[in-house]
């Protein structure tokens, strides 16, 4: 059996624990690979050969370091079919979405390659006589990235590029269940022309994690994945003295207003709600129908949600795989279950479904996609952050109790409204209380030059991820005063605090 191994100071590396976990093909249901899963001795000689790195990366010029991205972005564009083949091969999304993960990735790639204009820092002259005031940033070091299984080349691509491209060394550990994008990007950044110990990836699972969110020679870390991890990274982050930005899961909700275009809305709906089989940590799980839409509302999205294709990833007729794993495959469908308990009306049912053109597939983690009415507030459905193809439908009378709803919800992440009216959209705008606002888009991922980030427990730290404040969180700023004097000039003895003239 194959095994996914750690890629320290510019090779792969097999990796002494005798630990590994399983790498299943979700279309199948077959464990075809296996991850090795590192010691503490493997991520310390990760986060050395980041650290020997650093010396001369840190310090190499911006031409150097933008020449390497360059060439990067380059066999990424080439490589884009096969990474997103591994994508489909372990997390089970269909062809087209890895395809789009990849090409999301890439824009901030693209935007590292831009980084000699971002960091071109402030210079005030002659602020007092003779002297000069310089704002520049300079990187951290080593800093490390913990990413989740959903986007396995997206997301640690919202990291590494950036942090590499300010100057700082990397160590990523990806998700265990489809590490194979993470090596493989790894790889090709060494093709690049990457120095060795600039890109670490380290296998494996809590041992990893918490060597590095201890390690004295890491000075930030990026995690992205579900809340109750992210609150733990972030607190044991900060005990060790480390910056941190740590994302976590969601329950996003999408407003339709009675004056909302309906076909828009459910086409929205669904492609938001389904797609990648529900687990995007920016997918619609909740609609929110105001005033009389919810009936006409909520028949068409059953229509449309009865006629999609799900299949394995690799067959291009699929619009919707697998999900990543068996038990995550049941413990979604027991939410179909227990909403119906709860007093939600189940309009679709997706629980039982098998894929019967592709006997490969009769053991795959498949599951239909579901439709909860009326659902109540303190349904498990609702309350809980499914991760799945479960779109749930709560009904309000008012914009007013709708926004309420959608404030009171404990995550912040994405949400959306859909609407005709210029008014009501730039109302929600500003009071919804959520990071990333859509307004007729279901799935508002800001482009790479615009930073990505949630609200409440969708987000613990201060900075967002990627776009300008990613280049904040991989950076210090340094602010150098400087006099020259002119030759003219006496000294003198003065003890009083300087002042400016
Ligand atoms: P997860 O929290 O289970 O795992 C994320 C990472 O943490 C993985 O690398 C994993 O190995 C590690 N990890 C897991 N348990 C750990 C523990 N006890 N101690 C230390 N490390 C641990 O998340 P997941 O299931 O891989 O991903 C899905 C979740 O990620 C969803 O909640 C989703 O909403 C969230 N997500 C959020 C965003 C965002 O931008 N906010 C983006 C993608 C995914």
């Amino acid at each position: 059996m194959k095994t996914i191994t750690h890629w320290i100071d510019g090779k792969p590396v097999e990796g002494t624990s005798g630990r590994f976990g399983p790498v299943y093909n979700p279309a199948t249901g077959a464990q075809e690979k296996q991850v090795a899963f590192a010691t503490v001795d493997e991520v310390d000689a990760a986060v050395a050969s980041a650290k020997a790195a650093f010396e001369s990366w840190g310090a190499s010029s911006l031409a150097k370091r933008t020449a390497v991205l360059f060439k990067y972005r380059e066999l990424l564009d080439a490589h884009r079919d096969e990474i997103a083949e591994l994508i489909t091969a372990e997390h089970g999304k269909v062809h087209s979405d890895a395809l789009g993960e990849v090409a999301r990735g890439m824009e901030i790639v693209e935007l590292a390659c831009g980084i000699s204009v971002q960091l071109k820092g402030e210079l005030s002259t002659q602020v007092s006589t003779r002297v000069d005031v310089a704002s520049i940033r300079q990187p951290l070091g080593v800093v490390a990235g913990i990413t989740p299984f959903n986007f396995p080349a997206m997301v640690p691509m919202w990291m590494f590029p950036l942090a590499i491209a300010c100057g700082n060394t990397f160590v990523l550990k990806p998700s265990e269940k489809d590490p194979s994008a993470s090596f493989r990007l790894a790889e090709l950044a060494s093709e690049a022309g990457l120095p060795d110990g600039v890109l670490n990836v380290v296998q494996g699972d809590k041992t990893a994690v918490d060597r590095i969110l201890e390690h004295p020679d890491i000075e930030a870390v990026s995690f992205v994945g579900s809340t109750p991890i992210a609150k733990y990274i972030q607190l044991k982050a900060v005990e060790h003295g480390k910056r941190v930005q740590a994302l976590g899961g969601a329950k996003n909700h999408m407003l339709v207003l009675p004056d909302a275009d309906l076909d828009l809305a459910a086409d929205q709906a669904i492609n938001a709600a389904y797609g990648s089989a529900g687990e995007r940590c920016m997918a619609v799980s909740v609609v929110v129908a105001v005033g009389d839409t919810g009936d006409e509302l909520v028949g068409r999205i059953a229509e449309r949600a009865k006629n999609l294709k799900i299949g394995p990833g690799n067959d291009p007729a699929s619009e919707m795989g697998p999900l990543i794993t068996r038990e995550h495959r049941d413990k979604v469908a027991s939410y179909v279950a227990s909403a119906a308990e709860q007093g939600a009306e189940v309009v679709v049912d997706g629980t039982g479904f098998s894929v019967d053109d592709h006997p490969e597939c009769a053991d795959g983690f498949f599951l239909g996609v579901s439709l909860l009415d009326r659902v109540p507030l303190t349904a498990d459905a609702y309350r809980d952050e499914i991760f799945g193809p479960v779109l749930c439908v709560v009904r309000a009378e008012t914009y007013e109790e709708a926004i309420k709803l959608i404030n009171d919800s404990r995550w912040g992440n994405g949400t959306a409204i859909f609407t005709r009216d210029g008014g009501a959209a730039r109302r929600f705008q500003l009071e919804v209380k959520a990071g990333m606002v859509g307004v007729n888009v279901p799935i508002p991922v800001p482009v790479g030059y615009h930073s990505f980030g949630g609200w409440k427990d969708s987000l613990f730290g201060d900075l967002h991820i990627y776009g300008n404040d990613g280049i904040a969180f991989y950076t210090q700023g340094k602010v150098i005063t400087t006099r020259w004097p002119d030759p003219a000039d006496a000294g003198g003895i003065n003890l009083g605090f300087p002042s400016n003239s």
